[in-house]
């Protein structure tokens, strides 16, 4: 049924004739052109395909054609609004005050289209109308990836905010040449760090960030953690974290951020807070509240001290089989309390294990430690408890005076703790140097 171009009158040949021109010159960007005539209800061919042709000859209106071609090549899920769109009595009361309606829709064959129809003329009613169908698919999927994209890096870009906010050090590095740019240095990091290769940059931080001395397993964890290897493991948008412990033995946390295919950014905050709080639970034996075993063993054990004291209760078990363990508790309790009034803020205090106890002293001359000993011995020595004024508590010490670390000065404690025990309630003090037990009887019951 469709009309040849004979058919149409003459003053809409002419009129039309311009607009022939235009979309032939156009048309490649066209699957097809159709020309309306709405009040004979007919499609004029202007540019189509091989299969609309088709279409176009099993069906006597052109609303029939158009709701075909619609419904067969557009997706499911736009087909109720594309048959909306094709409904083609509606369109003069729809382009009444427009020139153009168009809409996208997917299509089963070709993608992403856009159609068109555009009004020709003012005639009332609306006679002639252009139908454009475009091919838009290549359009939409760079739009939709760009889309993608910018989503993406604005996703990135907060995580890089958020960093930056928390961390004082920021830098990022390139995978391809391995190049590292400063986005942000603290007062500290500043001094030692500049722009330039991985290489000697990542010497740089492990050096300056990382303790060098006793903690080689850190060290060892950290070169593993800055190698380019690692950096390239993480996959876009994720990180991975690292707390060291640098030369003042502060904690700090650094991030790697996989931004990109090219580049992960480094950061470092010094997270001293957190972590102190973290350790203060951590450390802290929950009976007595002075520190545990574990601080001994992953902390105090390599610390430097001048005094190092092992004290141990007397007849501690009697405590707890004549009164029961509960009363035994109370004693622990109350014998740390007694010892931690003793010392300076700069002593530590640690629950060994049962009713051992290490004391650490700081900058302490012998003499001050003899007198602080002594203090603690008698302190221990007055403990009551109301309930049960039978108990008779006393405390052995064993002390080493010194300049050393905590793991050589112990073993000397502990001999010097073992000489107390054969009277108990005493105090032994022996030098480090010497190695020599030389006892101080400052009390005895
Ligand atoms: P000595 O004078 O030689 O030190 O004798 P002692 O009776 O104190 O013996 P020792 O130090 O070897 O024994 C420690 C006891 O402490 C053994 C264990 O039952 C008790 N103990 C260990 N931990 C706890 C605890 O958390 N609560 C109580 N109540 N008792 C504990
Ligand atoms: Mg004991």
């Amino acid at each position: 049924m469709i009309s040849n171009n004979e058919e149409l009158n003459h003053d809409f040949f002419n009129h039309i004739d311009n607009i022939l021109k235009i979309i032939q010159a156009t048309s490649e960007l066209f699957i097809s052109v159709h020309l309306f005539d709405l009040k004979e209800n007919k499609l004029i061919p202007i540019k189509t395909n091989e299969r609309i042709r088709q279409l176009s000859e099993n069906f006597s209106s052109a609303q029939e054609i158009v709701s075909f071609v619609m419904e067969n090549v557009s997706a499911p899920e736009t087909l109720d609004s594309i048959k909306e769109f094709t409904t083609l009595e509606t369109l003069p009361e729809r382009l009444k005050d427009k020139k153009m309606l168009s809409q996208m829709f997917q299509g089963k064959y070709l993608g992403w289209c856009n159609t068109m129809f555009v009004k020709l003329d003012e005639e009332v009613p609306l006679r002639y109308v252009l139908c454009i169908v475009e091919n838009v698919d290549k359009d939409v999927k760079r739009i939709k990836a760009l889309r993608k994209t910018k989503r993406e890096n604005s996703k990135l870009n907060s995580i890089v905010d958020a960093l930056m906010a928390e961390y004082t050090t920021v830098c990022s590095v390139n995978l391809d040449n391995e190049h590292v740019e400063f986005l942000r240095t603290s007062e500290r990091s500043s001094n030692v760090l500049n722009e330039g290769n991985m290489e000697p940059i990542y010497h740089n931080l492990i050096n300056y960030y990382i303790d060098n001395g006793i903690y080689q397993k850190d060290r060892k964890v950290t070169k593993e953690f800055f190698s380019i290897d690692n950096l390239k493991s993480i996959k876009s948008g994720a990180s991975k974290s690292l707390i060291y412990r640098n030369e003042f033995k502060e904690y700090g946390e650094t991030k790697l951020i996989r931004t990109g295919k090219k580049y992960v950014l480094i950061g470092f905050s010094e997270q001293k807070k957190r972590i102190e709080e973290m350790k203060e639970i951590i450390f802290t034996d929950s009976l007595t509240k002075v520190k545990n075993r574990k601080y001994y063993d992953e902390e105090l054990v390599a610390q430097k001290c001048q005094g190092l004291v092992m004290a141990d209760i007397d007849y501690f078990k009697t405590v707890n089989d004549t009164y029961g363990h509960q009363v035994g508790d109370q004693v622990l309790m109350m014998i740390s309390k007694a010892l931690k009034s003793c010392v300076r803020k700069t002593d530590e205090i640690i629950r060994y294990g049962g009713d051992e106890f290490i004391i650490s002293f700081q900058e302490i001359t012998k003499e001050a430690l003899e007198t602080l000993l002594e203090k603690m011995r008698e302190k221990v020595e007055k403990i009551k408890i109301e309930e049960y004024p039978n108990i008779q508590l006393s405390m052995s010490f064993g002390a080493v005076f010194g300049d050393s670390i905590v793991e050589k000065m112990v073993t000397t404690a502990d001999e010097s703790l073992y000489v107390s025990k054969e009277n108990r309630n005493m105090v032994t003090i022996v030098p480090y140097e010497e190695q020599k037990v030389l006892k101080y009887n400052l009390g005895s019951r």
